[in-house]
Parts: structure tokens; C-alpha cells; sequence
């Protein structure tokens, strides 16, 4: 019988850390402040910032967002970022993505004073760390780390397959993980025959953006697999990258969809914003 990894009582687990580390620092006279910007009306964007925001205040963070019209000029972003760069009050800020077509995403994100890129997209936050180094770094790969390290599931010494290379989950997540002493392999849609190599694996993490890709097929017996994947299926269910009915009977422990990694993403982000603060303090 497989064990799941419950990312929604993990989150729960971390709420209560984050308000008890936000009331000290309140007894210092420092609140952790968030700003968000969110450019145009995505609606997906619109249920993700409202999640956080939902979040952020429950853990007492000073939560700002700043919701700009679709058509706004990348010099009107640019301003807004280095007004908050410059406000004591903000500890970190991110840009909901995608932005529309005139916004330079990447001139975006390196507009962000390094130490406030809470999502550490920025190309300094990235050097760090693959350097090893302390910085800030991407909220799903950070609340997949606190999840496996709230169920004792150490990653040293581990093999750790890891599908998907984008900038904000697959990257950041090896990069994580190699500093945390795993063994990672990398695998992509390029990959020749997926399946051999993530059969080796002793974790498992998906971030493939391809409902139920993973299948029973793909897994090591009595491994560890984490999905990253959101998708709808035909029928507009939300399912994950992974074949959640097969590989359950292989696994030893795996992450549902929803619940899994998807309330831990949230956890990574306010746990970035609360040690910024507690930098400041
Ligand atoms: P991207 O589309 O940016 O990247 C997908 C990656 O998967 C690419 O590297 C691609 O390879 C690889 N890939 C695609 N198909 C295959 C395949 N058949 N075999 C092996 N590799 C493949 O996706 P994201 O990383 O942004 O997101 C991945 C999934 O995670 C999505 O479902 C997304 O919704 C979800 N997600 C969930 C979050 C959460 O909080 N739960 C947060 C962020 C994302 P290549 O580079 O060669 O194209």
C-alpha cells in the first residue's frame, strides 16, 4: 500500500511555524511585506495570486498586490520594481508569469534587487545557487524539499531522477538537490528512453506538464515519486503527471493530485519571504 505525501497537512504544519516565526518578528517591529505584480487579467494568474494572498495574510505577511492593465509599458514595470526595490517595507517581489508580449520577462526579473527576488529567477539568484551559495531560490522546488524533509525522507546519498528541465521547477530543483548531497540525474523530452533511467530511480520528481505520462512502467519498485504536474483530463478533472492508479502500486510514497506539491508551493514562497525578513531583522 502506498503512503502519500500530503503536501495540504505538510502546508498546515509550515502555517503554524510561519506565524510563530512572524509574531517574534513583530515583537521586533518588523512585518515580512510581499508585493506581487500581476500584468493583465490570465485567469489561471488571477487564482494563483489570489491563493497566495489568502496565505500570506493568514501567516500574518504584509501582502501588496499590484495589479497593472494588460497594455502597460515595460518602463511603467520597471519604475513600479524600483520603487519597491527601494521600500524598506517590502522584503520581497515577485512578477506573476506569463506577462503579455511587450514585457521582457527576463529584463523583468533581473530588475529585482537580488536579495528581494523571492522567486530567484533572476540570473544572480541562479549562479548562487548552482555556486552552492546562499540565496533565493524558486518556491516549488523549495516547498518539494520541505515536503520530503517533513516525512524524514532524506535525499543524500539518494539517486534522484528528475524529468523536466524548466527554469522554475526542473533546474532549480537539481540544483537543490545536488547541494543537498543527492545524486540527480536530469531528464528532458530529448531524453532516449526515459523509462530506463527513471527506473534507477530511488526519488522520483515529475515536472513534465503531460497528464498521467508516468505510468507503473516507469517507476522503481518501493520508490519515492513526487508530482509536479497539474493538467486537466478529458472529463476537466485535475490530474498530475503521473498515473496516480498504477504507479500506486509500485511506489512506497507518492504525492496526490491536488494536495501534493501544489499547497508546498506556497509554503516555498512564504518561507522565502519570512528568512528575508528575518534577514532585515
Ligand atoms: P514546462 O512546460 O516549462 O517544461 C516542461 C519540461 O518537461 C520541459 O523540460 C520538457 O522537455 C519536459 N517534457 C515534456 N514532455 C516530456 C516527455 N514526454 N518526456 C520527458 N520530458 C518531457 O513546464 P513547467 O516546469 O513549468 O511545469 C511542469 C508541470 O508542473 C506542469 O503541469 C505545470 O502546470 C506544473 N507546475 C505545478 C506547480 C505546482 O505548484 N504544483 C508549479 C509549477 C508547475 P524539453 O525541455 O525538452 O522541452
Amino acid at each position: 500500500m502506498v503512503d502519500l505525501l500530503d503536501g495540504k497537512k505538510a502546508a498546515q504544519l509550515a502555517d503554524q511555524e510561519f506565524s510563530q516565526r512572524i509574531n517574534d518578528l513583530k515583537l521586533m517591529g518588523i512585518t515580512p511585506g510581499l508585493a506581487v505584480i500581476l500584468i493583465g487579467n490570465d485567469s489561471a494568474s488571477q487564482v494563483y495570486v489570489r491563493n497566495k494572498k489568502r496565505r500570506a495574510q493568514k501567516v500574518g505577511i504584509n501582502y501588496q498586490l499590484f495589479h497593472l492593465a494588460e497594455n502597460i509599458t515595460q518602463t511603467a514595470v520597471l519604475q513600479l520594481i524600483n520603487k519597491l526595490n527601494h521600500d524598506p517595507e517590502i522584503d520581497g517581489i515577485m512578477v506573476q508569469m506569463p506577462v503579455p508580449p511587450q514585457i521582457d520577462a527576463a529584463k523583468v526579473m533581473n530588475a529585482i534587487a537580488v536579495d528581494k527576488d523571492v522567486d530567484g529567477f533572476s540570473f544572480d539568484n541562479i549562479g548562487r545557487l548552482w555556486s552552492n551559495n546562499s540565496g533565493n531560490f524558486p518556491a516549488t522546488p523549495r516547498g518539494i524539499i520541505r515536503l520530503l524533509q517533513q516525512y524524514e525522507i532524506s535525499v543524500a546519498q539518494k539517486h534522484v531522477v528528475v524529468v523536466g528541465r524548466s527554469n522554475i521547477v526542473g533546474r532549480p530543483m537539481a540544483g537543490l538537490l545536488l547541494n543537498a548531497d543527492a545524486t540527480v540525474t536530469m531528464a528532458h523530452s530529448k531524453t532516449p528512453n526515459l523509462a530506463a533511467l527513471t527506473k534507477q530511480a530511488d526519488i522520483l520528481i515529475v515536472a513534465i506538464g503531460q497528464a498521467e505520462f508516468i505510468t507503473a512502467d516507469y517507476v522503481k519498485p518501493q520508490s519515492v515519486v513526487i508530482d509536479v504536474g497539474m493538467n486537466h483530463d478529458v472529463t476537466g478533472k485535475l490530474v498530475g503527471d503521473v498515473d496516480f492508479s498504477s504507479v500506486s502500486q509500485v511506489a512506497s510514497m507518492l504525492t496526490p493530485v491536488p494536495g501534493g506539491v501544489g499547497p508546498m508551493t506556497i509554503t516555498g514562497l512564504l518561507e522565502q519571504v519570512i528568512i528575508l525578513a528575518e534577514k532585515r531583522a
